[in-house]
């Protein structure tokens, strides 16, 4: 698989909501953060699984576990994650990079 340009992962998401198509979401809330995971925007940088395992494992189902860590941690994760497929929203309305 091709790894996308960050201006490619941009027009990818444009280009998926010009033709009307669905960006899939899943998200995932411990009560008061809830991540939201955009599997088409991936790059598979590594960089959540290999710094936070505890939360962000690929090898379980569901992979993100947000009980796994505090709020504050999780947060400061997500905000790492270069391509944009990982954001939250607070429960309180505040939201993270890429919601
Ligand atoms: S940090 Fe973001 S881009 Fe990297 S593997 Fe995790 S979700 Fe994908």
């Amino acid at each position: 698989m091709a790894i996308l340009a960050k201006g490619d992962v941009a027009n990818l998401f444009s280009e998926r909501q010009n033709r009307g198509m669905a960006i899939t979401s899943r998200r995932y809330s411990n009560g008061e953060v809830t991540v939201l995971w955009k599997p088409e925007l991936c790059q598979h940088s590594k960089r959540c699984w290999t710094e936070l395992r505890a939360v962000f494992d690929p090898q379980k189902r569901p992979w993100i576990d947000v009980q796994a860590a505090g709020t504050a941690e999780i947060m400061a994760q997500v905000r790492r994650c270069p391509s944009g497929a990982l954001s939250y929203e607070l429960r309180h309305g505040e939201a993270g990079p890429g919601s």
